[in-house]
């Protein structure tokens, strides 16, 4: 059956995947251990959840720095680019404590977010370790697990703060995670949203999935989606 390759502006029932490549299925036969990122992978973007964070993460940028707006804006731009996050800019650029700056930016309305019972039973019948590994904090992310009714479901999940603050994409973020939670990335799978966050799972041998309404083509990515659920289904 053919599969279109163009990004449609309809959501399609079935999984989008590259048409080069493996199969999902025997590419992730061996596959151990399944990394999830969280802010929209483990949720849809469309639900705008990640906004709340980025206007209180520009609040937070203004008042600690005494700036306006478009002066934070920038900023936040800049060390996205540069270190990752705003919070690794910040860190390193003005030595801010990360702990307050982390409870603030995550005090969010969670209402927009709903339970996902298929994507649960899909992750759930996944063979093997599931964890979830965000940039933002544990707490946080547990919080969003729970909201979509996903409680249970993962062995383990590390915030940023488990890599000692180092974000992703930086690879050294990766070695300490993976390290502390003992995956062989040879044997893992990296889901997750935003590409770049996909370049050292990709050099340390794991499976790479985009996950986003807009596929990306790149060497390092092996799969694109925007249907988690469904393509997680294609592999069990
Ligand atoms: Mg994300």
């Amino acid at each position: 059956m053919a599969r279109a390759i163009k990004p449609s502006p309809v959501l399609r029932p079935q999984a989008r995947r590259r048409m080069t490549g493996p199969m999902p299925k025997q590419h992730f036969s061996d596959v151990k251990t399944w990394v999830f990122d969280l802010d929209n992978t483990l949720y849809p973007p469309h639900v705008r959840l990640f906004d709340q964070i980025e206007r209180r993460m520009t609040q937070y940028v203004m008042d600690i720095l005494r700036i306006d707006r478009a002066r934070a804006d920038h900023l936040r731009h800049q060390y996205w680019h540069e270190h990752g996050t705003t919070l690794a800019g910040l860190m390193r650029e003005h030595d801010i404590d990360p702990a307050p700056y982390l409870i603030d930016v995550h005090d969010i309305s969670f209402d927009c977010l709903e339970p996902d019972a298929q994507l649960k039973t899909r992750i759930q019948a996944l063979p093997g370790r599931k964890i979830v590994y965000t940039n933002g904090s544990a707490p946080y992310a547990r919080r969003v697990i729970e909201k979509r009714g996903l409680t249970g479901v993962f062995d383990v999940v590390y915030g940023v703060e488990n890599a000692g603050f180092l974000p992703k994409p930086d690879s050294r973020a990766f070695d300490a995670i993976f390290a502390l939670d003992g995956l062989r990335p040879t044997q893992a799978a990296m889901f997750e949203d935003d590409a770049r966050n996909l370049e050292a799972p990709h050099a340390m041998g794991m499976r790479t999935v985009h996950v986003a309404p807009k596929p990306e083509t790149a060497d390092h990515i092996h799969h694109s989606t925007d249907d988690l659920a469904g393509f997680l289904a294609e592999l069990v």
